[in-house]
């Protein structure tokens, strides 16, 4: 199992947001985080990320405890709304970033940059500033950038919420064909069930902080496990 999550709990001041929840990813697996506004998908990202603390449970990534593990030793790239991209560094730089800071070698970060351009349909466009480009093309260039490290594992916070229809279904068929392409194991939040069904192997469907069902999307559509899964999938048509 690359992630393994085991009776996680957070409670905001008297508030349980996140309540005893369990679950594994596999290795490769794109995981949709489903549930309505609120139910405490995000906190389970941000756990996951090392951005909170959990209150009760414990958080392994490649078989390691991570509770105590700074954001930055965890190996994990992350597309969150409010990392926006830098606005003053070309694409080709915002990308880089996170290369340069780690220190890697010009020509090994050219390559990598190279590379996830190349993967994202972004070629060509290495000297346009963020501002230059389209809303949909600047959620590519932040995948990119949270890819650049190599980071075994990739979270998305409704990576498609910004943008209109059109660039929503482009973005999806981008993150599954990335998804074909590259060694990593990502979990991807929405709140979109139709979403959550055509993009991921397996979704953790959420209520009120609990896990309600993980399951395929057929199994989830099929098979709703609580009379919540049932409704709340029902409302997709
Ligand atoms: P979702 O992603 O499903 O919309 P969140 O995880 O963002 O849900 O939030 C779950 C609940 O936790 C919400 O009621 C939210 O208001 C609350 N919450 C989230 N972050 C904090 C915080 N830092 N302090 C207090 N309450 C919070």
């Amino acid at each position: 199992m690359k992630i393994d999550i085991r009776h996680l709990s957070k409670r905001f001041g008297s508030v349980e947001v996140v309540s005893s929840v369990s679950f594994a990813v596999r290795e490769g697996e794109l995981m949709g985080i489903l549930g309505p506004s609120g139910s405490g998908k995000t906190t389970v990202l941000r756990m996951l990320a090392g951005l909170e603390t959990p209150t009760t449970g414990e958080i392994y990534i490649d078989g390691k405890l991570v509770n105590d593990l700074p954001v930055q030793q965890r190996n994990i790239g992350f597309v969150f709304q409010h990392y926006a991209l830098f606005k003053h560094l070309t694409l080709f730089e915002n990308i880089a970033f996170g290369l340069k800071i780690r220190k890697w070698p010009r020509k090994n970060q050219a390559e990598r940059v190279n590379e996830l351009m190349h993967l994202l349909g972004l070629s060509g466009l290495d000297a346009r500033y963020p501002g230059q480009l389209s809303g949909g093309q600047r959620q590519r260039v932040a995948i990119a950038r949270a890819l650049a490290p190599r980071p075994s594992v990739l979270l998305l916070d409704e990576p498609f919420g910004a943008v209109d229809a059109l660039v929503r279904q482009e973005l999806r068929e981008w993150l599954i064909r990335l998804h074909d392409e590259l060694d990593v194991t990502s979990l991807f939040v929405t709140h979109d069930q139709e979403e959550a069904m055509e993009v991921s192997d397996r979704i953790l469907v959420f209520s009120k902080g609990r896990l309600e069902q993980i399951g395929t999307p057929a199994e989830i559509y099929e098979e709703p496990a609580t009379e919540f899964v049932a409704r709340f999938i029902g409302a997709m048509n």
